[in-house]
């Protein structure tokens, strides 16, 4: 599912294109390439200009010169594309809208169909002024409004588990089940650690790390883990070789050899190495014992997960 360096990729491939271009014409073929509970009409946005391309976690939105914006999100499998407008239609293609380039359109592919398209007012509130339906998110950890301080405060005071708490988009924002994996593998921080139970030393490593993953992926044009994310040219990004914890189920830890660890919790997998990152307040194991269980030769299901 595309995070915060894959959506910010797909930003920075679409403003230099669309920046200053007119929307000449819009097509949705199918029912859900529309947010559920969007109101205004698709074809509202016709004859506006784009301004810019923003962003928010894994929101973004094209500024228009109207009071209304044009939002998008990838969901699990979205793909937004400058395509060649002569190429034949995607199987999975769910929109289209031409902006009067000779040589491309844009084409937003989804074959999972949990991503959209939405036309949005703008409203106004802490953060200045966002599109209604991302008006809740909070600010991703590179926004100039992220204040590192309130979100520390925010995440001690929350009940529930560390990585529950990363996830949550109204917190902070951008981060998802890779990024999360990654950034608690780095602080060495096991993903079931009650938030509360943190110290700010240890909050400051983890959001630390999650800048260091975060910007090495987007270096590397964001993470194809799944090969379903995609840039505006079609290209996959290539961080899934460095990943660490994420998907590695079974495989040695980088960093101390014992076998990477795979758990069901909160609906989606966590992977986390059981030597580097130990539960606080839980005693670690006997070496012998933890031998017995992680030193043996198990063979690797990377293949089949990928
Ligand atoms: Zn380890």
């Amino acid at each position: 599912m595309p995070e915060l360096p894959e959506v910010e990729t797909v930003r920075r491939g679409l403003e230099p294109w669309l920046t200053g271009k007119r929307i000449r014409q819009v097509e949705i073929f199918h029912p859900r390439a529309l947010r559920e509970g969007s109101t205004i009409p698709f074809d509202s946005i016709i004859g506006a200009r784009i301004e810019r391309v923003d962003r928010r976690g894994k929101f973004l939105w094209f500024v228009l010169d109207r009071d209304i914006a044009l939002v998008g999100h990838l969901g699990m499998s979205g793909q937004m594309l400058a395509s060649p407008r002569k190429a034949q239609p995607e199987k999975h293609l769910r929109a289209r809208i031409d902006f009067g380039d000779k040589k491309r359109e844009f084409r937003f592919i989804d074959q999972r169909t949990f991503g959209w398209l939405s036309v949005e007012s703008l409203v106004s509130n802490n953060y200045g002024l966002l599109p209604e339906c991302c008006s809740h998110i909070a600010p991703d950890i590179f926004s100039e409004e992220f204040d590192e301080r309130e979100v520390i405060a925010k995440v001690r005071g929350r009940k529930v588990e560390i990585k529950k708490a990363l996830l949550n988009q109204e917190i902070l924002s951008g981060i998802g089940n890779i990024y999360a994996d990654e950034a608690l593998w780095h602080a060495k921080i096991h993903p079931e650690t009650p938030a509360s139970k943190l110290s700010e030393i240890e909050l400051k490593a983890i959001f630390k790390a999650v800048r260091r993953v975060m910007r090495s992926a987007l270096k590397q044009g964001g993470t194809s883990f799944d090969d379903l994310y995609i840039n505006v040219n079609g290209e996959s990004g290539y961080f899934e070789v460095s990943l660490r914890a994420y998907g590695r189920e079974d495989e040695p830890c980088r960093r101390c050899g014992t076998f990477i660890r795979r758990i069901t919790f909160a609906n989606r997998s966590s992977h986390f190495c059981p030597k580097c990152q130990r539960k606080k307040g839980v005693k670690a194991r006997s070496r012998g014992k933890s031998r017995a269980k992680w030193g043996r030769k198990i063979p690797s299901k990377r293949g089949a997960v990928r």
